[in-house]
């Protein structure tokens, strides 16, 4: 292969901007077309200069279909909804589809997993080589401390933030669920309020925090009697979850058709 080339979605976006940006400063991959809804006030403008790293002569369009046909694959950390008809796309392009958008609902793998008998679909809450790192570490952990240990995981991102808990949040009480053995929609306690039940041997509970321009800081805790163990990630650059995004499109590329993890493109265990 030459160079991989590559679409971005959601241009406009934080993460669409340092999705530009990675993939300029990439040997092997460049941006051939940037998507925003149709509408939006960023059609038109140059997907380079909307990045700061000066013009790249790629408008802005809100045309994924022809985009994705002329394309190696797909950079997408917009909504859920967008994803899925993103997912439709690629499938009936044949080409690799990165997944970084959080705020699933139960059961939205499903049409994306269909989606993969076509494309190459690699999704994840968190691309970052730390956390995938962090979420090995924890399944262990988990399965190594006993129940009287409780797991909370605690997160805080920027208050623009509108999905909670993260999705890396999420993935970290997946790995803590995996090494216990229990099933985490069963034992995730995402809210307290009031006066309630005292918590349950097993629960995983959640706790999020938001304000001001965090790019993301999670921890997992193992509360145990009279010994309390904290595992954190902290992100100080979007750039981070960028560059991890370009990494598993040119690792998809020479992929078969198939629903992965960033697990699968750093060769971590999950
Ligand atoms: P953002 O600044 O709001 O950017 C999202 C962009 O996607 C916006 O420009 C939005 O346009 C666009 N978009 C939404 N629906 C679209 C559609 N149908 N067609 C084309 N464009 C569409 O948000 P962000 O901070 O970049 O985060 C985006 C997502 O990535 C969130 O789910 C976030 O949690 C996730 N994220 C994941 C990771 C990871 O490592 N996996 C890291 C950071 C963030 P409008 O403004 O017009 O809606």
């Amino acid at each position: 292969m030459g160079q991989m080339r590559l679409v971005v979605v959601g241009a406009g976006g934080r993460m669409g901007r340092a999705l530009t940006r990675a993939v300029t400063e990439t040997t092997g991959a460049t941006v051939v077309a940037a998507i925003e809804r149709e509408g939006s006030e960023f059609l038109g403008k140059d997907v380079g200069d909307l990045a700061g790293t000066g013009s790249l002569g790629v408008p802005v369009t809100d045309d994924p279909l022809s985009a994705f046909a002329a394309s190696d694959g797909v950079l997408d950390f917009t909504a859920p909804a967008a994803s899925l008809w993103f997912a439709e796309l690629a499938a009936q392009a044949r080409i690799v589809h990165v997944i970084g958008t959080t705020g699933w609902a139960e059961g939205q793998d499903e049409p994306l997993k269909a989606a993969a008998r076509h494309a190459r679909i690699v999704k994840s809450g968190n691309m970052s080589l730390g956390v995938n790192l962090l979420a090995s570490l924890v399944r262990k952990a988990a399965a190594a401390l006993d129940a009287d240990f409780d797991i909370e995981v605690l997160e805080m991102h920027h208050k623009h933030k509108v999905d909670a808990p993260s999705g890396t949040a999420l993935l970290l009480g997946e790995a803590a669920a995996q090494g216990r053995g229990l099933d985490l929609a069963a034992h995730s306690v995402r809210s307290r309020d009031g006066i309630m039940d005292p918590r349950k041997t097993g629960d995983i509970g959640f706790a999020t925090l938001r304000g001001g321009s965090v790019i993301g800081e999670h921890s997992v805790i193992f509360a145990g009697e009279g010994e309390r163990i904290e595992l954190t990630h902290r992100a100080e650059d979007r750039q981070l979850f960028a560059r991890g995004a370009v990494k598993a499109a040119l690792w998809g590329f020479d992929q078969k058709p198939g629903f992965y993890s960033m697990a699968d493109v750093l060769g971590l265990d999950s």
